[in-house]
């Protein structure tokens, strides 16, 4: 069910909790500003708990889950969630080794398919530092792909039983049932130890696109950057308010309201 997308002003809920997507939420045309990375810290500062969400590769995520002043990360669509806490990583993987290994044999097969079926396509750049899934660039490094074309890649991840979700740059497609919504919980639960009620009512996600499309349907509190409107008409489940701007200055802009409150 689609929800009104709200102005930014009319929100009044205090949020202790902020989840929220890395890919043209925080950052602006592949970019990490000044401006989004300051707006995490601040977020820090006024005790409020920081946990990216994101499509990203587990490599970037250990990187992130070390140097960001942030809590914890949740990388490859929620097959992992990464969080350095007390000196020390804790990971919490979806799959044991087994079952990594003959998914992984799986997904070589899927990037043979694509690669022939859909010749413009690429495998990302950052597929080296993934373990749960394929991502398969359609604008990132590449000349944007048509519509169909990406429906096409879609198409072949499910043929093979495989989830596919379509972020602002890639094709995500993995084997498992996991995604960002079923990993948000868990850790929520497990590391910060919140009840479903108290995620409800104290947590609120930050995103921009289709596979984003999961936590704005679970979760109470729920932002779009303006960006999103590009993609409003593929999507069944809409965040309750948009920021005035796009991107990373929207990211900003929201940031500054849960600080307000
Ligand atoms: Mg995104």
């Amino acid at each position: 069910m689609k929800t009104a997308l709200r102005p930014l002003a009319d929100f009044t809920h205090k949020i202790q909790f902020l989840l929220t997507d890395i890919d043209d939420t925080i950052t602006t045309n592949g970019q990490l500003s000044a401006e989004s990375y300051s707006a995490i810290s601040k977020l820090k500062q006024h005790g409020i708990t920081v946990i990216p969400v994101t499509g990203r590769p587990a490599g970037w995520c250990d990187m992130i889950a070390r140097f960001w002043p942030i809590d914890a990360v949740i990388g490859e669509n929620g097959g992992l969630y990464y969080r350095y806490h007390d000196k020390k990583m804790h990971r919490w993987n979806f799959s044991d080794e087994k079952t990594l290994a003959v998914n992984q044999k799986k997904l070589q097969a899927i990037a043979a398919e694509i690669k022939l079926k859909i010749p413009n396509a690429a495998i990302s750049a950052d597929q080296f530092c993934r373990v749960y899934d394929l991502a398969v660039d359609f604008c990132e490094d590449i000349p944007h792909l048509s519509q169909a074309e990406i429906k096409q890649i879609v198409d072949v991840f499910h043929a093979h039983g495989a989830t596919a979700k379509v972020s602002s740059i890639h094709v995500n497609g993995w084997f498992g049932a996991f995604n960002k919504v079923t990993t948000a919980k868990l850790l929520l639960q497990k590391e910060f130890g919140l009840t479903e009620a108290q995620i409800l009512d104290q947590c609120a996600y930050i995103g921009d696109s289709p596979n984003d499309e999961p936590l704005f349907e679970s979760f109470r509190h729920t932002f779009g950057v303006s960006n999103i409107k590009n993609f409003q008409s593929q999507m069944k489940h809409l965040p309750s308010y948009v920021s005035p701007s796009e991107s990373g200055l929207g990211f900003c802009e929201i940031v500054d309201k849960i600080i307000s409150l």
